[in-house]
């Protein structure tokens, strides 16, 4: 078999991206090498360093190019407080807040059984060890108000409090449905305060 030419490599390799069908990336890969040969090249090498460097923080779990994350690092958070999210971009918008002054895990996703996500997809072994360290005294669940971010804060929730931890979860006033990256900052700060045990 003759081997793929780099454009239909291109075209194959387009099709990682999320929500891009064989259309849409064949479409891409003509935009980038007609119109935009600098932005390609630029797109290659960004690609290359995240996906050579950007690992996952041994502490929290979240994005980092170190082996502990920034936020781990600060001293001036409350230790006793865990706040547990799905994605560093729902951990963003907890920041933005400004309300919470603890320290993070972030699952890197929600409990799903139909897509073959399970406890340890998302490494539920991980957080247990984090949620123990002994100084940790509530964890907030502040995973996602829909169906899969629900089923993920009940399954948690059991477990943590088995293990004899506090455990809250973000009051409701967060949308029904809602991924909470897209709710607005000040209904996310409501719900934060509003938390209760579950
Ligand atoms: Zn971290």
């Amino acid at each position: 078999m003759k081997p793929l030419s780099s454009l239909q490599n291109l075209v194959q390799a387009l099709r990682h991206l999320p929500g891009i069908g064989p259309k849409s990336a064949q479409r891409i890969a003509y935009h980038l090498l007609q119109h935009d040969r600098d932005g390609a090249l630029e797109l290659s090498k960004a690609l290359s360093d995240a996906a050579n460097r950007v690992r996952h923080c041994v502490r929290c779990n979240t994005f980092t190019e170190d082996e502990i994350c920034d936020m781990c690092r600060d001293p001036e958070r409350d230790a006793s407080l865990l706040c547990v999210t799905e994605t560093p971009a729902d951990q963003m918008m907890i920041e933005q807040t400004l309300t919470f002054r603890g320290y993070y895990f972030v699952l890197m996703g929600s409990l799903s059984p139909l897509d073959g996500i399970g406890p340890k997809e998302i490494r539920f072994d991980k957080l247990i060890e984090r949620a123990t360290d002994g100084v940790v005294k509530e964890v907030i669940l502040a995973t996602s108000f829909n169906n899969e971010g629900e089923a993920t804060a009940h399954y948690i929730g059991e477990m943590l409090k088995a293990l004899g931890l506090r455990v809250s979860r973000l009051a409701r006033g967060v949308p029904v449905g809602a991924e909470l990256e897209y709710v607005d900052v000040g209904t996310i700060a409501r719900a934060f305060l509003d938390r209760r045990l579950t």
